[in-house]
């Protein structure tokens, strides 16, 4: 019993480790931010106009192909214009004329700003683009030291979940699932050690008794209080 609870224990202060390193790797240090802030700014600005480009294109081949149309009923009315029989026809269909030439007009303004639009987004979008490199260079360098700070964190998060697969394979299926219940539901803290004989979770004194089976390290003790797996270290009572 007590191997398994050193086992446990074990898990628990590695995946506690493995929370915090990563938390840690994932969080630029504060001198940094805001070097880091900027150059993440120009990352997203160059992502957005790429964005809007796609957009804006879209809405440029939709606004030729309105204007297209437009154009061909214009066509149309003019050649109706020429066959009218009357003259209450002739009003209408110039009615018809009217209103198709005031969207071709809107139409049009539509397409040319669109046109300005795209010519500027994608001279502004290429130099962004041209400058992107260097700058992420000069970025990079800025952010060496920190880099180095993070590839140590992540060689140590390597081992230890080298670890924690070796522990999750030596403890008993049944064993881990209720272990892993118990992580979930007491927010990452499943057994608690017993200093100066209380839970040191909650510090709720341990009964003599179940003091007695700790040490003995016959079967699982939990906490009155918090309901956690107690663990007495033999080597560091
Ligand atoms: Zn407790």
């Amino acid at each position: 019993m007590s191997g398994l609870l050193d086992e446990l224990y074990r898990l628990q202060e590695r995946l506690r480790f493995v929370q915090s390193r990563e938390k840690q790797r994932d969080t630029v240090p504060a001198e940094l931010t805001e070097v880091d802030g900027a150059f993440r700014e120009k990352l997203d600005t160059v992502g957005k106009l790429k964005q809007r480009l796609i957009e804006a294109e879209l809405e440029h081949r939709r606004a030729s192909a309105e204007l297209a149309d437009f154009q061909e009923k214009q066509k149309k009315y003019q050649t109706q214009l020429r066959n009218v029989q009357s003259s209450r026809e002739y009003s209408a269909v110039l009615n018809e004329m009217d209103g198709v030439e005031k969207q071709i007009r809107t139409t049009e303004d539509k397409v040319l700003t669109l046109e300005e639009e795209l010519e500027t987004s994608r001279a502004d979008l290429k130099k962004r683009e041209d400058a992107l490199p260097k700058e992420t260079e000069e970025h990079e360098e800025k952010m060496k030291d920190w880099r180095a700070v993070q590839r140590g964190i992540n060689e140590e998060l390597e081992t230890a979940r080298r670890e924690i697969a070796d522990l999750e394979k030596t403890i008993r299926p049944r064993e881990l699932a209720e272990f892993q219940r118990l992580l979930e539901k007491k927010g990452g803290l499943a057994v608690a050690r017993v200093i100066n004989a209380s839970c040191s979770a909650c510090h709720v004194k341990v009964r003599p008794a179940a003091m007695q089976s700790l040490k003995a390290g016959t079967e699982i003790i939990y906490c009155d209080s918090c309901r956690r797996i107690l663990y007495y270290d033999h080597q560091n009572p």
